[in-house]
């Protein structure tokens, strides 16, 4: 196993949590670290494009293909899914572009995120004004991730169970799907269940309305019909968006900062 400058581990790009950036239809291309990771640099993304620059692809990345960094054997940030780019053509690599409110801007997410997310602009070694990535251990990013989601399904493993025991149908443990199928989902867990389910966890309401109308955990989620229909659409739409932004593409790095889009 190799490791990536901030020590986390390098990843393969399978299980990619390919959300859009909040707010946006643009996906880091391919995808992000998934879990707290994800859900702390996709916050980042959110905050970037309210208040530095819209966002845009081609020019917003994820993860890549460990390499090491030409140069040296030490791999990029990109590799463990713990770094993202935004608008890479307008910010490029050793050059500032930014103007000095943006910077702020930038150093500001730094601080709101309790300084688990380090600013590419701020390194010493060389300018990297597109760059923000992953600069603490999980624990720590695990705690900035949970203030950042809503909803009760606060524990990622929470998502993992339910969707152990509805697809796979083992164990059905009645109690324990009765429990999970009254919670909302939170914004981490609720596109984990959208990645499992393509979108369609409405097939989940239909398949166990007895366990949902018996479970009184969560009344308002249950209660509001309306709301969660209208929530599965967006979803099937976001899943569709996400589908046509990621495309086919295949993203080469061919140096730090500098990509390839075919
Ligand atoms: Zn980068």
């Amino acid at each position: 196993m190799n490791f990536t400058q901030n020590g986390w581990n390098t990843i393969d790009g399978r299980d990619l949590d390919r959300s859009p950036i909040p707010g946006t239809d643009v996906v880091p291309i391919p995808g992000l670290r998934p879990g707290d990771v994800a859900t702390v640099l996709l916050r980042v993304g959110q905050l970037f494009n309210e208040r530095v620059a819209k966002v845009y692809n081609p020019g917003c990345w994820g993860w890549n293909a460990p390499t090491p960094i030409p140069g040296s054997n030490v791999y990029s940030n990109h590799g463990s899914g713990t770094a993202i780019d935004f608008n890479a053509p307008s910010f490029p690599w050793k050059v500032r572009k930014m103007s000095a409110a943006q910077r702020e801007a930038c150093r500001q997410i730094v601080r709101e995120l309790d300084g688990v997310v380090a600013w590419g602009g701020d390194f010493a070694t060389f300018i990297d004004e597109m760059h923000f990535e992953i600069d603490a251990t999980p624990d720590e990013v695990a705690q900035v991730a949970k203030k950042i989601r809503g909803g009760d399904m606060t524990d990622f493993e929470d998502a993992k169970k339910l969707i152990q025991m509805i697809k796979h149908r083992d164990p059905v443990d009645e109690a324990e799907v009765k429990m999970y199928v009254g919670l909302k989902p939170n914004e981490a867990a609720g596109r984990m269940l959208d990645h499992e389910w393509k979108g369609q966890h409405d097939v989940l309401k239909v398949e166990y309305p007895a366990l949902g109308e018996a479970h009184k955990l969560d009344k308002a989620a249950i209660a509001d019909k309306e709301a969660a229909r209208a929530e599965v659409s967006e979803l099937k739409a976001e899943n569709a968006r996400l589908k046509a932004a990621a495309g086919e593409k295949k993203v080469t790095e061919l140096k730090p900062g500098l990509y390839e889009v075919k």
